[in-house]
């Protein structure tokens, strides 16, 4: 039962699908450019996103890229089997997940209900709070010192993982099926990436890490530091 915008310019696909989603009773709007993605996306109320690669107008890559820039709603990329390499480029922008064409609405059912799970969080708890680091995890929101972060989905979703298990080692293999789901083509360096990123955004570094300390072949721990 979720909004659903399906980006896909195939029209026997959009139509099947819209028919076989609406039939386990999600609302569908079906449109078949980028462009018409997009001003549905910005329009707002749209609870998770299918979007097609390739598209007649617009890369779907630069898609996820302009939707990134400014939305978190869930992206589910469908792909051909020959996109299959644009899939971890599509991760690293922030895409959610992943079908690989052709797929039946049953399987892509039950990716968007994973996808909903873990990024619609229960709005009755409280943000979770380590040293002056403060996540809210339903407003989305990030803040270190009472100033508020910028983070990208993927970097958001890391520092909330690590902060709801502050103080335990947690391995790149935990998070590479954790955060990134075991997703294909992300690797141990990819996490290693994506660390380096969320550094810089605490203002910090591997050398004088604050909340951040990395083991080397063990894995990361997050902590508050000592209170000046
Ligand atoms: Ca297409």
């Amino acid at each position: 039962m979720a909004h659903v915008l399906l980006v896909e310019d195939d029209d026997l696909i959009r139509r099947a699908l819209t028919l076989a989603l609406e039939k386990l009773s999600h609302r569908v709007i079906g449109v078949g450019t980028g462009i018409d993605g997009l001003t549905h996306a910005l329009r707002g109320g749209v609870d998770i996103i299918v979007l097609d690669l390739g598209l007649p107008d617009l890369d779907g890559m630069q898609v996820l890229k302009m939707l990134r820039a400014s939305l978190n709603t869930p992206v589910v990329i469908a792909t051909a089997r020959d996109e299959e390499s644009q899939t971890v480029a599509a991760l690293n922008l922030g895409a959610d997940d992943y079908v690989i064409k052709p797929f039946s609405a049953e399987h892509l059912q039950a990716r968007m209900a994973a996808v909903l799970r873990r990024t619609q969080p229960d709005p009755l708890r409280p943000p979770l709070r380590v040293g002056g680091l403060v996540i809210d995890l339903h407003a989305h929101t990030a803040s270190l010192d009472e100033r508020i972060l910028e983070l990208r989905p993927k970097e958001f979703a890391l520092l909330s993982y690590l902060a709801e298990r502050a103080g335990r080692m947690v391995s790149k293999a935990e998070l590479r099926a954790e955060v990134w789901q075991n997703a294909f083509g992300v690797t141990d360096k990819t996490v290693d990436v994506h660390l380096s990123w969320l550094r810089r955004r605490l203002g910090e570094s591997a050398v004088s890490p604050r909340y951040l300390h990395t083991v080397r072949g063990v894995g990361v721990k997050l902590y508050a530091p000592p209170a000046a």
